[in-house]
């Protein structure tokens, strides 16, 4: 869900501009049938809207239970995926807070997929492979999956949460997973697997999740009609790869402390002019390297050369390009790569054309 915001379920502040700038609050009745009002009401921020008692949105999973109830739904329709960088917040008593971390707003690469039973095992299987690919890509393989069962805290039947235990084990076969049981440790509504990552000082974090759940879709009332005419409650598994994009953000800026490989790095390259003069030629290298796709901004400070350098190094920018007299002459930038040094005048293709492998995700 991107753009302007159209959950339903959402009373936000007055005409939010974007999603980003949108505070999801939800009317408490939905919190009390869902058992967030019982069991995780300390974490909840309320507030009220005139005389009605709201909270701002700690989960997801309410929300889009509400849009899987807007129509008569199918068998024929599930597997059915509903994914959004949903925002949450939660009240984190102050002393756990913990830089970017843990915080008390953030945003989780959330989704929830209404299955039948006999679907959880493939869908489990196939979410596993892709957390496994997605950490890989930032360079994290030593992954550890946590097996979490029933808290003491909790929702639902012993009957229920065997069969949810049953059907997350049988899944961790199926995808080939070794794990560590995690006894006690599972949400409210249902067991899960946690994915935990170490960082390059060697810390756990918990980042990715699935968890089985048998017991939310019951409470707000999502049903679908069987191939038997009937009408059944479809299960629900909650999941996220990276989890609260925050945190992942921590962990990357800990595990490459700061100096991002380049397909990373927020700026790849500064233009630096040599003085004002050239400064409409740095913005046309810009240009066109924007154009390419390069994240790239222009120093236009009137600040002397080796302070801008000495900037980009301390920022840890990967690429400097400078550009004078002689760069505007050749219609080239001269290039300078952090940690190594000048690599010559180029064309800024041909800097193009050097990076290309680097500025890509590496397999
Ligand atoms: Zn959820």
């Amino acid at each position: 869900m991107q753009g302007e915001c159209s959950d339903h379920a959402c009373v936000g502040i007055a005409e939010p501009k974007s999603w980003d700038a949108c505070i999801p609050i939800v009317n408490k009745t939905l919190w009390i049938k869902s058992g967030h009002a019982d069991k995780y009401n300390e974490n909840m921020f309320k507030t009220l809207a005139g005389d009605v008692e709201m909270a701002v949105k700690p989960m997801n999973c309410p929300c889009h239970i509400q849009i899987f109830n807007t129509g008569l739904r199918s068998w024929r329709d599930l597997p059915m995926r509903l994914a959004e960088f949903g925002k949450c917040h939660r009240y984190e008593p102050a002393g756990t807070m913990h830089g970017l971390m843990r915080v008390r707003g953030f945003v989780q690469d959330d989704a929830h997929i209404f299955c039948t039973e006999d679907q959880i095992a493939s869908e489990v299987a196939d979410f596993c492979a892709l957390v496994k690919e997605i950490y890989h890509d930032f360079g994290f393989d030593d992954i550890v999956v946590k097996f979490s069962t029933r808290p003491e805290k909790r929702v639902g039947s012993d009957e229920i949460w065997d069969k949810a235990e049953a059907a997350l084990a049988e899944a961790t076969k199926l995808a080939g997973l070794d794990y560590i049981l995690n006894p006690g440790e599972g949400a409210f509504y249902g067991p899960k697997l946690e994915f935990t990552l170490k960082d390059s000082l060697g810390r756990d974090w918990q980042c990715g999740t699935i968890q089985v759940d048998f017991n939310l879709p019951q409470r707000l009332g999502a049903e679908y009609v069987g191939k038997d005419n009937q009408k059944h409650i479809p299960v629900m598994l909650h999941r996220a790869a990276v989890g609260s994009i925050e945190r992942f953000l921590g962990i990357l800026i800990e595990e490459f402390m700061g100096d991002f490989p380049l397909w990373l790095a927020p700026v790849q390259a500064r233009v630096l002019p040599i003085s004002e003069k050239f400064v409409d030629y740095a913005k046309q290298v810009e240009k066109e390297l924007v154009n390419a796709g390069v994240r790239v901004e222009v120093d236009e400070s009137n600040e002397k050369l080796g302070y801008k350098i000495r900037q980009c190094e301390l920022q840890k920018v990967p690429y400097l390009l400078i550009v004078g007299e002689k760069e505007v002459a050749d219609g080239v930038v001269s290039v300078r790569r952090r940690k190594e040094g000048d690599k010559g005048s180029m064309t800024v293709q041909a800097f193009l054309d050097m990076t290309a492998d680097d500025r890509k995700v590496v397999r």
